[in-house]
């Protein structure tokens, strides 16, 4: 039967980069979702910027931008990450989008109607030095549950309790180190403690998807059972604060001016609006793809730190809102290093971008989490020898290496032909035990268990290969017997079968590798499904170069603490130019420019199209680099700085008449960015800038 299956990742907040627990996550999900394809089902898989609350506000603030600006600037580098490690979302969005202003407002107003919101006056901390209300994030205090000491003012780190602030012990503020006074105003609440809530949450924790699987994993559960109580009546539940009041950058909530929803009711809401975001632009029914009666599942991959938002805020308001309730959690572990908790302040961890930036090969990374990850919700470690030998010993040892000496004694006797001597009944049923255990393991998030079996078939192939001993059969094969011939022919095809079989188990861990294998070995244009493994190949084409070995010294760059920041930094990554005299400048004629169209340009990801006017009389068309920053919309009607006196440039698309003036950092794949200038108000098109 195939299945239509919604697959999320945790949204990532919108004010870093992405780290490399991340990555892991990403990986977890794109493996799983690559899997789910290889049988059939139809996939969705979304992912979006969580670009709300207080810390985006405070930090856009502080580097003088607009939260616009900064969430801009960090999804933009986001594909790097993303393309660099094979993850192949279907669409990425961003919260701070009309479809999430839309469905959070909807979602809300059901709620409302439901009489699950309540209006309460509270005490709120507030901050007298720096003048504002205090989100949670920027108070911490010694936790009301465990005690243990700097606590955020939301969660416990420690013990994951969560609480309002105000329960904090000894509580300071992070933006000033001032003791918090409290002042009262008005929230918004949803009721979490309504016994229907409580009695609905109760049943959705314990119990299982319609399509046959629990909806969370027992370690999970055993958290939520902890939070819900053991009785209805007797519950732990708190109602749950959704709103702060300005200054806020969020969605303002409907009808309450001022008031704006917090930063966690929107950011889940976001896996919907980039859904629907996605399915308007495919032409897919979005209310029929969500209808809470039908057949399509609803899976989210998250960390184990988010746990409580998603088990228990999350389906309620779903359910709730008369929506699609989630058919499945699956909360991965933290990725240690050494043992060691990651921490960016002493410079520990793996750096994503130092890892593609060494020229590591991707599927290396994704190999080793695969080898690591099971179902369960621990904690993966990130062995510099441990990464190492099973990239070498076993990735390239054991399965690149069955092709590498395959393949040779075929292209160089057999003109690249296979042949099976005597039945092949005995291989077929071990492929097809094979695939059925791996595809199972994979599909159960048992990913460690997987590479394991196909590791142990990699060495029965190795082995049978071995105790052949080709290599004797290949001396003097150009005067030996048919049935000698025949033999060395058979032992190479089966080790090449077996070799096929394995790149076809391993393809949704290695995809890039695959889909080389696929094409370029055994000419397949596509990507492999499972039967692939069965159908026995009849050709290898001349064996290329798979796989480079990890060295030791890479993972030791990989691991080396960030070098401190250069004495005399450079502005903007790259030296002053030589100095030129006036006459030199004075060549240059730069004009202010009024941008009157602009528009993409069909075939490249880099350029928009700007028509131009100079007050000539004329317009003039320009090409220029700054997609990535700007849509057309954002430039029409604004005033910007252009060479004037360039000499046209014949381009791919067309004669570029000029050049615009745009600032971006020497080193654009650190820190991209691409930002064209604007000219001070009162400038005419046609000035002179001097
Ligand atoms: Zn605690």
């Amino acid at each position: 039967m195939t299945r239509t299956i919604f697959v999320t990742t945790a949204l990532p907040y919108a004010n870093g980069s992405f780290h490399i627990g991340h990555i892991m996550e990403y990986i977890q999900a794109d493996i799983w979702v690559r899997a789910m394809r290889m049988s059939g089902h139809t996939v969705h898989f979304v992912g979006a910027d969580d670009a709300h609350g207080a810390p985006i506000m405070l930090k856009a603030e502080k580097e003088g931008i607009t939260p616009e600006e900064l969430v801009r600037r960090i999804a933009n580098e986001r594909p790097i990450y993303l393309n660099g490690f094979h993850i192949k979302f279907d669409h990425w969005h961003c919260t701070h989008s009309p479809e999430n202003e839309a469905l959070s407002g909807d979602i809300y107003l059901a709620l409302k109607k439901n009489n699950l919101i309540s209006k309460r006056t509270i005490e709120q901390f507030y901050d007298p030095v720096k003048g504002m209300f205090l989100p949670d994030r920027y108070i911490k205090g010694e936790c009301p549950k465990c005690h243990a000491k700097d606590q955020y003012g939301d969660s416990c780190e420690v013990c994951s309790a969560v609480y309002a602030p105000t329960e904090l012990i000894n509580p300071y503020s992070t933006l000033s180190n001032a003791t918090p006074v409290l002042k009262t105003s008005e929230h918004f609440f949803f009721n979490l403690s309504d016994p229907r809530c409580v009695q609905f949450l109760h049943e959705w924790t314990q119990g299982s998807s319609k399509f046959g699987y629990k909806h969370l994993q027992n370690e999970v559960l055993g958290k939520t059972k902890e939070w819900l109580g053991e009785s209805i009546e007797n519950n732990n539940l708190n109602d749950w604060d959704i709103s702060r009041d300005a200054p806020y950058f969020g969605i303002e909530i409907p009808g309450e001016p001022g008031k704006y929803f917090y930063v966690w009711l929107d950011a889940p809401v976001g896996y919907l609006a980039s859904l629907k975001a996605y399915c308007d632009k495919k032409g897919i029914d979005f209310n029929a793809l969500l209808d809470p009666e039908g057949d399509t599942e609803q899976i989210h991959f998250i960390g184990k730190d988010i746990t409580y938002f998603h088990a228990l805020f999350w389906p309620a308001m779903l359910k709730f809102s008369g929506r699609k309730t989630p058919d499945q959690l699956n909360a991965h572990g933290f990725i240690t290093v050494s043992g060691e908790k990651m921490s960016k302040s002493r410079g520990t961890g793996i750096s994503p971008l130092r890892y593609l930036e060494l020229g590591m090969n991707p599927e290396w990374m994704r190999y080793y989490i695969a080898a690591k990850l099971n179902a369960k919700v621990e904690d993966v470690d990130f062995n510099p020898e441990d990464f190492i030998a099973r990239v070498n010993a076993d990735l390239i040892g054991k399965y690149i290496n069955i092709a590498s000496r395959a393949a040779n004694f075929i292209s160089r006797h057999f003109e690249g032909k296979l042949a099976y001597s005597g039945s092949t009944d005995e291989m077929l049923t071990e492929i097809s035990t094979l695939v059925d255990s791996v595809s199972k393991d994979l599909e159960a998030r048992e990913y460690s268990r997987a590479i394991r079996t196909l590791m142990a078939y990699a060495d029965t192939v190795n082995q049978a290969f071995d105790q052949a001993a080709p290599w004797v059969l290949a001396k003097g094969i150009s005067t030996a017997s048919e049935d000698t011939k025949a033999q060395l022919q058979d032992i190479c095809s089966r080790a090449i079968a077996g070799f096929k079989a394995l790149s076809v188990v391993l393809s949704p861990v290695l995809p890039a590798l695959a889909e080389r294998i696929a094409s370029e070995l055994f000419g397949i244009n596509r990507t492999f499904v499972w039967g692939d493994a069965m159908d026995l190949p009849q050709t290898i084409a001349p064996f290329k170069h798979l796989m480079q070995r990890v060295d030791a010294t890479q993972v030791d760059a990989l691991l080396e603490p960030p070098a401190p920041a250069v004495e005399t930094p450079k502005p903007g990554g790259e030296e002053i130019a030589e100095t030129i005299k006036i006459d030199d400048f004075a060549k240059i004629d730069l004009r202010i420019a009024k941008i009157v169209e602009c528009n993409h340009v069909e075939g490249s990801d880099k350029l928009l199209q700007l028509t131009l006017d100079v007050g000539e009389g004329h317009y003039r068309n320009v090409f220029s680099g700054i997609k990535s920053m700007y849509k057309p919309e954002d430039l029409v009607g604004k005033l910007t700085v252009m060479v004037a006196n360039l000499a046209p440039r014949k381009m791919k698309f067309g004669i570029s008449e000029g050049m615009v003036l745009a600032a971006s950092h020497a080193d654009e794949k650190a820190n991209p960015g691409i930002y064209v200038l604007e000219p001070f108000p009162g400038a005419q098109p046609g000035m002179r800038v001097r």
